[in-house]
């Protein structure tokens, strides 16, 4: 017999425990999350996790993460167009957007969607080949008033959770003229010392040395603390400080705390003006909870009109790392309110009947096989229900069946009528 298969690292099941993610703890988190997106009145909907590899590929950016460390997963399909697992969600509602006409819904169209994302990295701690997002965009309107509430709502996702250390870190990626007008700068400033820097930050340094700046690398960073680079803020055309102020003034008015981050650049070359990362001290430094920023040009990468939009991405994994760290765990799945325990054989189909019946306005549970009622007894307390049924010979000939209700200790005989008035269930078989 060959070994058994194991599930591809970097990937992992989600269970009723463990990490790093349980299924009750992302069940709670999108729970919390649609609460509140929904109470804003944002839209749920879902695209597919297989795209054509064209979206992201113009869509992130030449100089992203996902297109510099190759961290897309492409697929041929058939040997016709590739096609990729998403490695991010935006590109993908933008393009739905244009696709289904939403240009005529009512302006903005705010949406919001969660599942799986797939980035091909080394997997490590926090950092996973398949993981999973919230994600909510806010389409059609560049107005600072929809960064301040996408920010917020954010935050509140964390807050509904009890998340308590939570930092919103914001900058200004500046309009594409003022990057350009950066990055000319940073490639003056650090081309002298190429030779000095990571061969990533080398790949940067020509398309888009501003993502040099928030570089892993300890001997980049200690080439950037040497140069000292005057922070991007420097070079903010009027009409991004303008909306920058903004952004902060409805933040400060919202009562929402933040602080400013020179060095924040986020992962995807799409942002313009509005960018911003949420942190957890527990997560480590470098690992952001989530981030979002506005990305009015990536429409128009995309092939399609312009259309403004502003948006995050909520790590659902780090999320619930950070929520453990606070001595957070999701709430336990209910109780049974009925073990049905079938004493003999003939027994048994009555028992699935009986279950099928109060299904399901109860929560009714099966002892497949038979087995004495001391033993039924025991494996209803060890499942914590509430009652428990037991069918057998006796049971039968009376049609009757016996219920003990293990919170009182009390036992009774009952018709199947009489079962449903006790257990308050107004629903015919
Ligand atoms: P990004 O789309 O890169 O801005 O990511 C948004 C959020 O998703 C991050 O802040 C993380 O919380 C989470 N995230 C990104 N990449 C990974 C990964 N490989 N594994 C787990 N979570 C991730």
């Amino acid at each position: 017999m060959g070994s058994m298969l194991r599930s591809v690292p970097g990937t992992f099941d989600l269970l009723p425990q463990g990490q790093p993610l349980s299924e009750p703890a992302f069940r709670a988190i999108v729970q919390a999350a649609e609460a509140v997106l929904q109470a804003s009145g944002a839209i749920p909907v879902a695209t597919p996790i297989l795209e054509y590899a064209e979206l992201f590929q113009r869509g992130v950016g030449v100089t992203s993460d996902i297109v510099v460390r190759k961290e897309m997963y492409t697929l041929s399909d058939r040997g016709e167009r590739l096609l990729a697992l998403r490695p991010e969600p935006t590109a993908a509602l933008v393009r739905a957007y244009h696709e289904h006409g939403m240009k005529v819904w009512p302006q903005p169209v705010r949406l919001y969607t969660y599942g799986p994302i797939f980035r091909a990295e080394r997997h490590q701690r926090g950092r996973y080949r398949q993981f999973h997002q919230i994600d909510y965009e806010a389409l059609g309107l560049s107005d600072p008033l929809l960064d301040a509430e996408a920010i917020a709502l954010m935050v509140r996702i964390y807050q509904h959770l009890g998340l308590r250390q939570l930092e919103v870190r914001l900058a200004s990626l500046g309009d594409p003229a003022d990057r350009q007008r950066y990055n000319a700068y940073l490639r003056e400033l650090l081309a002298p010392h190429a030779e000095r820097l990571s061969p990533e930050s080398q790949s940067r340094l020509e398309l888009n040395p501003l993502r040099i700046l928030d570089s892993k690398s300890d001997t980049d960073q200690a080439l950037l603390e040497e140069l000292s680079p005057e922070p991007l803020s420097a070079f903010l055309g009027p009409a991004a400080q303008a909306f920058q102020e903004a952004v902060e003034r409805y933040l400060k008015a919202l009562g929402i705390p933040f602080v400013y981050d020179p060095k924040l650049v986020r992962g995807l070359d799409y942002y313009v003006r509005t960018a911003w990362e949420v942190h957890h001290q527990g997560v480590g430094a470098k690992s952001a909870l989530g981030g979002g920023g506005r990305y009015d040009g990536l429409s128009e990468m995309l092939g399609a009109g312009p259309l403004p939009g502003v948006g995050f991405g909520i790590g659902i994994e780090r999320l619930a790392l950070a929520l453990s760290q606070e001595g957070w765990s999701p709430p336990a799945p209910p109780r049974p309110d009925l073990i049905v325990a079938p004493l003999d054989d003939e027994a048994r189909l009555e028992a699935l009947r009986l279950a099928e019946a109060l299904r399901p306005e109860i929560r009714v549970e099966l002892l497949y096989t038979p087995r004495a009622p001391g033993k039924a007894l025991e494996e209803a307390l060890k499942r914590k229900a509430r009652f428990i049924a037991f069918l057998g010979s006796e049971e039968r000939a009376k049609g009757e069946l016996t219920l003990r209700d293990l919170d009182r200790g009390e036992q009774r005989s009952l018709s199947l009528s009489q079962l449903r008035e006790h257990l308050a269930v107004t629903h015919q078989a």
